[in-house]
């Protein structure tokens, strides 16, 4: 037995672990977290989450609350992304729910249309850009990804070569409006006509986009959302450009049998008679309640002012970065995110590797992300980057980071790239992370799947091992 805690105490040791943690407010985290610089928005989203945080999402014919928040939040997505009356979906607690469950409705659907494929495998055709929850909902759901490779130069697939992909096995074709890793969107108009010539469904992944593309501008020069025929679900997260806090995103579907095939239902137990919509038994509504409550408070004309200023550090970070000898953007991101590879049309003595850039820049006081280069099953390599999320925040440190940016990049440039080095994983393991993270980056990149994948999971497990004390 232990006794209780005085509040008090109990409360100052929660915020001297948070005050270990990077800074989410700010502009100085540019990935991760996201903030519009308004503290009111922070405020009514506290708030919001108080009122709701008793609740029982499970059953929102006792909690009627919670119902109506969904479909309000349904029917302000929907309008937005271009839906009809046709349009329903879903509250999730993020992007990675949403893509699920939509893989879940498509992988249900198709194998209904046969009695001989009730047992049977789909698969899931991708670009090699697509968010890791496609293939983790293949791996829950029984599927297999079919990997398609995009243009190392734009990032982007082309719609042939996608539909090239797709065969009778074909559940579901995924798209990104835009992708995480380069900001670039798909050929989605494309892509989905040929799905649907199929009878294949297509769905958009707009979880970073699809709360900034309606106002960036009129360089979103084709379509993307709904409003596109063949387009059969899509999902877009509140907790990135919604502004709201971790736990909310939406998935949207054209038919309702969509949305009824991402439902699970079962009466076989002597309890209440079970019906979920989403992954989870017992769901908190406070993200929800917070997420509507944020949209409301800003209106389409809130969020289109929050994009504006999102647009300008964005595009103040393009040009600074092309600015910068060694380094270079890949393709031409549609969005606020920006993927920073090394010059190679340059000697090496000129180069800036990005994983070394990441290191230095942390040393001054700004996260970027590191992201590994890939080989593409037709053998082109996506190239090692530096990764940057930038939102309403940014353009308040936009000309600090600039400043911080290059003079990293002078410090670095010329350094050789960061190289595997073996010997770092069992250290890792035993050690934990060193602060200079360029050498595991390395060595991550150049380990194959099937050895680096339990490492990964072993050092983050280790994290949480009580063990550890
Ligand atoms: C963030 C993201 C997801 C997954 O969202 P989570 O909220 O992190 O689960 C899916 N797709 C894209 C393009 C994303 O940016």
């Amino acid at each position: 037995m232990s006794a209780g805690r005085p509040i008090d105490d109990v409360l100052a040791d929660l915020a001297a672990l948070r005050a270990a943690d990077p800074p989410t407010h700010g502009g100085r985290v540019l990935s991760y977290v996201y903030d519009p610089g308004r503290p009111d928005l922070d405020e009514v989203a506290a708030q919001a989450v108080r009122l709701f945080l008793p609740v029982n999402g499970l059953d929102p014919t006792t909690f009627t609350s919670v119902a109506a928040l969904e479909r309000r939040i349904v029917a302000f997505a929907r309008d937005v992304l271009h839906g009809d009356e046709g349009t329903v979906g879903s509250v999730t607690s993020g992007g990675t729910e949403s893509c699920m469950l939509a893989v879940k409705s498509a992988r249900d659907l198709w194998r209904a249309v046969d009695p001989a494929r009730a047992h049977a495998r789909p698969a899931l055709v991708l670009p090699t850009t697509a968010h890791p929850a496609f293939h983790k909902a293949a791996h829950y759901l029984d599927l297999d990804v079919v990997p398609v490779p995009v243009d190392p130069v734009t990032g982007t697939p082309s719609a042939a070569d996608v539909l090239a992909a797709v065969d009778d096995r074909t559940a579901l074709v995924v798209v990104s409006a835009p992708s995480y890793p380069f900001g670039a969107v798909d050929p989605v108009a494309e892509v989905a006509a040929g799905a649907a010539e199929r009878g294949v469904a297509c769905h958009v992944d707009a979880c970073v986009g699809g709360w900034v593309l309606p106002w960036w501008g009129d360089d979103v020069d084709q379509p993307w959302d709904l409003a596109v025929p063949g387009v059969t679900s899509i999902s877009a997260d509140l907790h990135k450009f919604g502004y709201a806090p971790k736990g909310a995103s939406v998935v949207l579907y054209r038919a309702r049998e969509r949305h009824h095939a991402q439902y699970f239902a079962t009466t076989a137990w002597p309890g209440y008679p079970v019906v979920n919509p989403t992954i989870l038994g017992s769901r908190g509504a406070g993200a929800m309640a917070a997420a509507w409550a944020v949209l409301e408070v800003l209106g389409t004309q809130g969020l289109a002012e929050l994009v504006a200023a999102t647009r300008r550090a964005t595009d103040r970070l393009v040009e600074a970065a092309g600015a910068v000898r060694g380094l270079r953007l890949v393709g031409t991101p549609t969005g606020p995110l920006l993927a920073l590879a090394a010059d190679d049309a340059l000697p090496a003595a000129e180069q800036v590797d990005p994983f070394t850039l990441v290191d230095e820049v942390r040393r001054r006081g700004f996260l970027f992300q590191a992201q590994p280069a890939m080989v593409q099953p037709d053998g082109s390599v996506l190239p090692r980057t530096a990764h940057l999320t930038v939102t309403a925040v940014t353009h308040r440190v936009v000309e600090e980071l600039v400043a911080t940016l290059a003079a990293a990049a002078d410090a670095v440039r010329g350094r050789p790239a960061a190289v595997p080095d073996p010997s770092l994983a069992g250290r890792v393991l035993t050690e934990g992370l060193p602060d200079e993270l360029a050498g595991v980056m390395a060595t991550l990149e150049a380990l194959p799947g099937d050895v680096v994948h339990p490492l990964l999971i072993a050092v983050l497990a280790a994290a949480v091992d009580p063990a550890r004390g």
